[in-house]
């Protein structure tokens, strides 16, 4: 008999839902399993069919939650900067040559050089996402402004005594 009383019933249906969750969600994952196919298909025709609302709505939601979205994004930037530059810097955040660890002062220098170039193919800020991307190949070292400078400069642990 189904309760009248609308509580109740409320009540009932909860101690229902609570009772046979696990089978329910294992039901769901085994249904998404076996028709990956058709969802894909499904989703896609929905996508679609509601295009322009779900644009929009993305949009809306970028223009209400912009500053916060920024803030996300700058702060993943950093840290893969971060987990980069530490990689290079054999596990320490620092030029491996004369330990500099300013953040603003590291950079990625290009070992057997080619550097510019490289970073032209793939765009300059992109360099720690390619990185990342590729596994943090060989190749590679954390280097601070001036080392790099000096390095370009073909004068890299030179001694600097002044000329007598
Ligand atoms: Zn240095």
């Amino acid at each position: 008999m189904p309760y009248k009383d609308i509580e109740m019933r409320k009540a009932k249906q909860r101690e229902q839902y609570r009772k046979h969750r696990e089978a329910r969600v294992a039901y769901q994952r085994r249904y998404a399993q076996e028709n990956k196919e058709r969802q894909r298909d499904y989703n896609k025709l929905w996508y679609e069919l509601n295009r322009e609302s779900v644009l929009l709505k993305s949009r809306n939601y970028y223009l209400t939650h912009k500053n916060h979205l920024n803030e996300l994004k700058q702060n993943k930037a950093l840290a893969l900067k971060i987990e980069v530059l530490t990689h290079y810097g054999n596990n320490r955040l620092a030029c491996v040559e004369c330990g500099e660890n300013q953040l603003a002062c590291l950079t990625i220098d290009h070992i057997t050089r080619g550097g510019m170039e490289h970073k032209r193919t793939i765009g300059g800020r992109q360099l720690y996402y390619w990185l990342k991307l590729h596994g943090l190949p060989e190749g590679y070292q954390t280097l601070c402004m001036n080392c790099q400078f000096l390095k370009e400069w073909g004068i890299l642990n030179e001694s600097c005594a002044l000329p007598s």
